[in-house]
């Protein structure tokens, strides 16, 4: 048996990556993890915590608006975002230091560098060749840049949380997640904001009730769409972008946020030299429900290998691989029902098929809808409603989907997804005492199906 530096060496420091180095520490293997940049990854730094914080930050707009309906005067608020980007970096870095620690309080030796694959066994990091019975890639994903003429005059999501002055007009191109997220902040700091996307809707992949909600209220909310806009060139002229569609169409902006997705990181770190296989056309590494690539020492979680691209994801893949590589417990991530929640304004949340998934999968599906205006915005004088959905087995009785948007919609679909995640029947939800008066209980309360 040949004589290892390491049982695991793990490249990319972020949720994935840490998640498992730490867990396989926690067994026993020693363990190293290298990390070009800061500790945390995208989700901690470029990511989910810093992209909520500003999400709270862009809210206070409507809980201005709606005290007044509640008895406050307030005088105008003003906002500064260089005040925010300056807090926010604050907490970045107290989260990283945190991070920091719990390596080293597990035991996991960080080496902080560029990781090059020699083969499947070493790395090549500042110089130094360190081998490991076991390499494991989570080195995450980055802003897709399409072949557009001009693409580099717009800005990523990585900039979007560094700006420290509001763009007056901002263009967002795309529709995901990234861009619906960015779209809603924006609007709340008080930008101008158009979002300019190739499909009819939002979000594709969603249920079509959420798409169709949740663009309705984004006009409501003053946010110019532009469905059905293939972006061909960004030039520049004077202070102004301009952003050509293929249809002759011409959108004006002082920035342009490029959110036409990401892309997984293996570039220029020796993967293929050392075997591993990658998609075509994703450059993804190509894994197996146990996250083993083609070659039998290389493991890979998280973006990079672009299953299901969300943190929690991530961490449960990399705690699988432990299990199966180190605890002796083999074990697949099932991908199938992840709840996931997109922090729009409104926000909205999914566990489980849309109806439309959920009938081209051959189901014969009653759908059952609340579609209400939250008691908060009555006051408020507020006209945006929220809407949530069941999608059940006509034959099984089977919740397969369940969707909301509206305030507190990830909230809410979290708590419910246990109760998805373990297979609940409509009649479980009829079953269940409602908590009164919330909105959460309108999931309970669907007596009759809409069809
Ligand atoms: P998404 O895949 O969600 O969206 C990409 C968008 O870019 C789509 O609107 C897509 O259009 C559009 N697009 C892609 N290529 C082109 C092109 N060549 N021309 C025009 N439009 C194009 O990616 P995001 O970057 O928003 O997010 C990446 C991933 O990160 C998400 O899938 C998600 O898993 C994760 N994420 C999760 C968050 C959360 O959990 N809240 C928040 C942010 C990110 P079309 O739909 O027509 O293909």
């Amino acid at each position: 048996m040949p004589s290892y530096d390491f049982d695991l060496i793990t490249i990319g420091a972020g949720s994935g990556g840490v998640a498992a180095s730490r867990y396989a520490a926690s067994h026993g293997a020693r363990v190293a993890i290298c990390e070009a940049g800061r500790v945390g990854g995208t989700c901690v730094l470029r990511g989910c915590v810093p992209k909520k914080i500003f999400m709270f930050g862009a809210q206070f707009a409507d809980a201005f608006a709606d005290a007044a309906g509640y008895g406050w005067q307030l005088p105008q608020p003003t906002f500064e975002l260089s005040r925010l980007t300056a807090a926010k970096n604050v907490e970045t870095d107290r989260l990283e230091v945190i991070y920091r620690k719990l390596l080293a309080d597990a035991g996991v030796q960080l080496l902080e560098g560029h990781a090059q694959l020699l083969d499947p066994h070493t790395v090549l990091v500042n110089g130094e060749r360190l081998s490991a019975q076991r390499l494991l890639i989570a080195t995450g994903s980055s802003p897709n840049h399409p072949a557009l003429p001009g693409v580099e005059l717009a800005v990523t999501s990585n900039e979007m949380l560094e700006l420290t002055a509001l763009p007056p007009r901002l263009l967002v191109l795309g529709s995901g997640y990234i861009a619906a997220e960015f779209a809603g902040i924006y609007r709340g700091f008080g930008s101008a904001v158009a979002m300019a996307y190739r499909a009819d809707l939002p979000l594709r992949g969603f249920d079509a009730d959420l798409r169709r909600r949740l663009a309705t209220a984004m006009a409501d909310r003053g946010v110019g769409l532009h469905h059905g806009f293939q972006p061909q060139r960004l030039e520049r002229a004077g202070g102004d972008i301009i952003c050509h569609g293929a249809d002759g169409r011409q959108l004006r902006a002082d920035l342009v946020l490029n959110a036409m997705g990401r892309s997984p990181n293996t570039a220029h770190m020796g993967l293929e030299q050392a075997g591993v296989a990658l998609q075509a056309g994703s450059g993804a590494v190509r894994v197996d429900a146990y996250s083993r690539s083609s070659v039998p020492s290389i493991f890979a979680v998280g973006d990079v290998t672009d299953r299901l691209n969300l943190t929690p994801v991530a961490i449960a893949e990399g705690r699988a691989f432990v299990d199966s590589e180190f605890g002796g417990t083999p074990r697949a991530i099932d991908h199938q029902t992840v709840a996931s929640a997109v922090f729009s304004q409104p926000p909205l949340a999914s566990i489980g098929l849309s109806e439309e998934r959920a009938l081209a999968q051959g189901h014969r599906v009653t759908v059952f809808e609340a579609d209400f205006r939250p008691m908060k915005n009555v006051l408020a004088r507020r006209a945006e409603r929220s809407y949530m959905k069941l999608v059940v087995d006509a034959a099984s009785d089977k919740v397969l989907g369940l969707h909301m948007i509206g305030a507190d919609a990830p909230e809410i679909v979290q708590s419910l997804a246990v109760a998805v995640t373990m297979g609940a029947s409509k009649r479980d939800f009829d079953a269940t005492m409602a908590v009164h008066p919330t909105a959460a209980e309108e999931f309970l309360l669907m007596r009759k199906p809409r069809r």
